[in-house]
């Protein structure tokens, strides 16, 4: 469903091209390889994949 995410709380770590971690093109946005997840900025949270 597009319109549900799942929300990593206390995500005090910034994604952006500099961070350390993968960036993975998923379509219209990019996910971030964080910890074996993969994250996705979405608004002023980012979301689990
Ligand atoms: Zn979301
Ligand atoms: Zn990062
Ligand atoms: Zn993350």
């Amino acid at each position: 469903m597009s319109d549900t995410c799942t929300i990593h709380e206390d995500h005090t770590h910034v994604h952006g091209p500099d961070c350390e971690h993968e960036a993975v093109e998923h379509g219209d946005h990019v996910d971030y390889i964080h910890d074996g997840h993969r994250h996705a900025p979405h608004g002023d949270h980012y979301d689990e994949h």
